[in-house]
This record gives structure tokens, C-alpha cells and sequence, in this order.
């Protein structure tokens, strides 16, 4: 088995036609984590991970495999599976061993999908570096010195060293989309209520989505198809009737111009055109538009993002999951445990979240936020009457050095694209659309596409062209 050029697709064909087993295919991976250790990855590599393979070869000679059947997966450390240490990559949850399985793991099992382990993110995913992670950051598997991005960058880091073969990440504000762009590899967030959030640790409710990273477009088409469908555990999860069927063929790409502007790297915008000119040789219409409020998404996510995560993470008492610190009374208790517990971000976040909702300023950000979402909402509805998607790059850097985005706001900046899919609801891609020179080594970019609710099938067709795989 060739490794670095795996896909699902082919690893699939290879297993049912008995090329190599399942126990094989897992080993190999097994074996690639262990010698790249150093990378950080893997917050946990699974002891029995043999053992799903041997029963995963169990299914494919009994012919009841699914797509996923033997499949080596990397799981973000948010998402829970039972029996498992679920920690979020926080100290609050040390110890903390999940009681359930989520929806998505629950689907990815009847596959006869194999859990390798669980990746090293951002804090309860709050981030865009895994700089956040309070188990020390992530290396990027393409220069060892930058971050892999985040918050899923040990997902993302894992396709790119192929140390798994499929990942699952969580996008609240680019968190897929953004790692795979800077590892170079498919990133898919999908419409809101597709995927099930049960069994995700929630950051941001409204904006939460778990969805795939892989090697390719096929991949994630495969991959969601499986994660995807109603579920009566997550209130928000979409009913049946919301999945059209019917096909729509892509001819116009909106290109939102004035947002490409200050802060675009010059390397990503010349990659970003590149690609364009590409897309209009096979015949695509390569369109400018204006979207109206865009320009105000980041200041929208952050202040609607905090709010619900100040309400998310009350859970997290000290008393009912991982982490308890001692103290003079119940309030002290829960001082002491969440003030140790939290890394730095998460506790600005916390903060920030709490004064937003707070009684005298409530009307001021919350409100006036959640009114101009409304508005961005609409601007976007309305510019999907005249194309079929919208591109830009998924990052307007590449992927920096450790340590070399120091102060918060310059962190937020990078997620300026990627912010407006979850404030929207809309489904996101972000495919590899080549590297760019720097330092002796090979940096990827990534290219966004935007589709209306329910229209992933648009994503995967423009990506399938930007890939070149027809
Ligand atoms: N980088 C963004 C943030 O820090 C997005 C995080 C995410 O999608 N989980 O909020």
C-alpha cells in the first residue's frame, strides 16, 4: 500500500478486493504515528486499535463493511466517545471519561470505522494555531516550525504526515476549514444542522459543526454522507425534509473583491487568482460581487461566539466533570477549579462572553450582533440569486511560525474568511490549491468556496476541478 497517496476511495477498493487487511492498513498507520511523535498530534493513540481492525476485517468477509469499513480515523479531542478520555485538550477535563458515544461516532462504528486516536487541538477549540492547547502546540507536518492551524490542527496534521487516513474536526469559525488549509488538506464544513452535535463538546451553539478533513474532495463527499442526517438528540439537527435532492450545476463563482484586500498575503492572493484563471479555463464564470456587511463578520463572531461560550462552559464546575479544587465554600470551589482549569484564551473568552451578556450591555452587543447577522444572512441569500458560489482564500496567511502571532487580535484576524459560513449557517470547503515556496519548504495554500444552505454537492463539483480530478 502506498500511504502518501491513499484516499479512502482507494483504500476501500483495496480492502474489499483483500489487497491488504484492515489489521495491515492499521498497523502501518499505528506505526507512521509513533515516528511522528514529536509532532504532537495525537492527544491519545488507541490500545485497541488492532483489535477494531481485526473486527472491521470481520465485516468486510461478511460483506456487511460500510463506506468507512477499516478506514484508520482520527478523532478530535472534543468529541465523545464512550469509555474514552474526552478531554477538549483542557486541564479542567483531565480524567474525564465520556459516558456516550455522539451521534457521529455512533454512525462512524456501524461503518466498522477504526479510531487511531484522539487529536491534540485548541482549548475546547478556541483558536487558530492549537498554540492553545494546554498539552503544548501542534507542529506542521509541511515546516516543523509553524503552527498546523487551528483549532483541529492535530486532525489536519494527521492527514498531512498521513498518520490517518480520514480526520474529524469541529468548525465554529473556520476550524476545519483553516488547519486544512494550511496542511494542505480538504476541509468541509457543512450546513448548520447537518451533522449532529450530540456528544460534541458545545463552544458556540449556533455555530458548531463537526465535519470531515481528508485527502480529497471524493473523501469528504464520503465522509459527510455517512456523518450526515437527522438526529432527534440534537434539537438543532435538520429534518429529513430539509435534503433536496435535486442537482445544480455551477457555472457562475462570485469573487467578493473588496474583501481582498489589506491583510491578504500578496503569495495567497496570486495563488487565489491563479486558481481562478484556472476554474475560467474549464469554464466557469468568474464573477465580481459586493457583500454587504461582510466586512463586519469577525466583529459579529466575536462578540456572538463569546456570549455562548461564557454559557457553554458554565458546565465545567468543578464538580460534575474532571478537574475539583478544594475550597471555603461552594463559590470558592468553583473560583479556584475554573481559574486553574482555563487556559488564558479561555478564560478572556469566558470573560469577554459574560460582560457581553451582562444587564447593561446585553442590547448594545449581543442584540445589535445577532440583528447584523441577520443582515449578513440576508446579504448572502440575496447574492446567491445571481451565483452559484462564492470563492476566497480560506486563510490570508500562510501557516506562521510558532510563537510568532503573540497577541489575540492578530490571532482573530486570521479567521476574517472563514467566520462568515458559521454566522451564516452556509456549507464551506477549503481545498489545497497548491504551495508556495518559503524557507526551503513547501507551504499550502487553501481556496474557499461558499454554497447556500444544503448545497454541498456545488462545493464538491468546484473542488473536484480545483483538485483536477476530471
Ligand atoms: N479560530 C476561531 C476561534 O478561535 C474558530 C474556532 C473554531 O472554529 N472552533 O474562535
Amino acid at each position: 500500500m502506498h500511504i502518501e497517496t491513499l484516499t479512502i476511495s482507494q483504500a476501500r477498493k483495496d480492502l474489499d478486493e483483500k489487497k491488504y487487511s484492515a489489521v495491515e492498513l492499521a498497523e502501518a498507520y499505528v506505526s507512521r504515528i509513533e515516528k511522528n511523535a514529536d509532532l504532537n498530534m495525537y492527544r491519545e493513540v488507541f490500545t485497541d486499535v488492532i483489535e477494531q481492525a481485526k473486527k472491521a476485517d470481520a465485516m468486510i468477509s461478511a460483506g456487511t463493511q460500510g463506506s468507512l469499513c477499516g478506514i484508520p480515523i482520527s478523532i478530535k479531542d472534543n468529541v465523545l466517545i464512550k469509555g474514552r478520555l474526552a478531554g477538549g485538550a483542557s486541564k479542567i477535563l483531565e480524567g474525564y471519561c465520556a459516558p456516550y458515544d455522539a451521534t457521529v461516532i455512533k454512525k462512524i462504528k456501524a461503518e466498522g470505522g477504526v479510531f487511531l486516536g484522539r487529536t491534540n487541538m485548541d482549548e475546547f477549540a478556541m483558536g487558530s494555531s492549537t498554540e492553545n492547547s494546554a498539552y503544548g502546540p501542534v507542529k506542521n507536518p509541511c515546516d516543523e516550525s509553524r503552527v498546523p492551524g487551528g483549532s483541529s490542527g492535530g486532525s489536519a496534521a494527521s492527514i498531512a504526515s498521513n498518520c490517518a487516513l480520514a480526520s474529524l474536526g469541529s468548525d465554529t469559525g473556520g476550524s476545519i476549514r483553516q488547519p486544512a488549509s494550511f496542511c494542505g488538506a480538504v476541509g468541509l464544513k457543512t450546513t448548520y444542522g447537518t451533522v449532529s452535535r450530540f456528544g460534541l463538546m458545545s463552544m458556540g451553539s449556533s455555530l458548531d459543526q463537526i465535519g470531515p478533513i481528508t485527502k480529497s474532495v471524493e473523501d469528504a463527499k464520503t465522509f459527510f454522507d455517512v456523518l450526515k442526517g437527522h438526529d432527534p438528540l440534537d434539537s438543532t439537527s435538520l429534518p429529513e425534509s430539509a435534503y433536496t435532492k435535486e442537482k445544480h450545476t455551477v457555472k457562475k463563482i462570485g469573487v467578493p473583491r473588496g474583501l481582498l484586500t489589506a491583510g491578504v498575503d500578496e503569495a495567497v492572493l496570486l495563488n487565489f487568482e491563479e486558481t481562478l484563471k484556472k476554474l475560467e479555463a474549464k469554464g466557469y464564470e468568474i464573477v465580481d460581487i459586493e457583500l454587504p456587511y461582510a466586512e463586519y463578520a469577525l466583529a459579529i463572531y466575536y462578540i456572538i461566539m463569546p456570549a455562548e461560550v461564557s454559557t457553554n462552559l458554565s458546565r465545567y464546575d468543578g464538580i460534575r466533570y474532571g478537574l475539583h479544587i478544594d475550597g471555603s465554600g461552594v463559590d470558592d470551589e468553583y473560583s479556584r477549579t475554573r481559574s486553574e482549569g482555563f487556559g488564558p484564551e479561555v478564560r478572556r473568552r469566558i470573560l469577554l462572553g459574560t460582560h457581553i451578556l451582562s444587564a447593561g450591555y446585553y442590547d448594545a452587543y449581543y442584540v445589535k450582533a445577532q440583528s447584523a447577522r441577520k443582515l449578513l444572512i440576508n446579504a448572502y441569500t440575496e447574492v446567491f440569486k445571481t451565483v452559484d458560489v462564492i470563492a476566497t482564500p480560506t486563510s490570508p496567511i500562510l501557516a506562521p511560525k510558532i510563537g510568532a502571532v503573540e497577541d489575540p487580535i492578530s490571532m482573530y484576524l486570521l479567521d476574517v474568511f472563514t467566520v462568515t459560513a458559521n454566522l451564516t449557517g452556509m456549507p464551506a470547503l477549503s481545498v489545497p490549491s497548491g504551495d508556495v515556496d518559503v524557507e526551503g519548504k513547501k507551504l499550502p495554500v487553501g481556496f474557499q468556496l461558499t454554497a447556500p444552505h444544503m448545497q454541498e454537492e456545488r462545493l464538491f463539483a468546484v473542488g473536484y476541478d480545483i483538485e483536477g480530478v476530471r
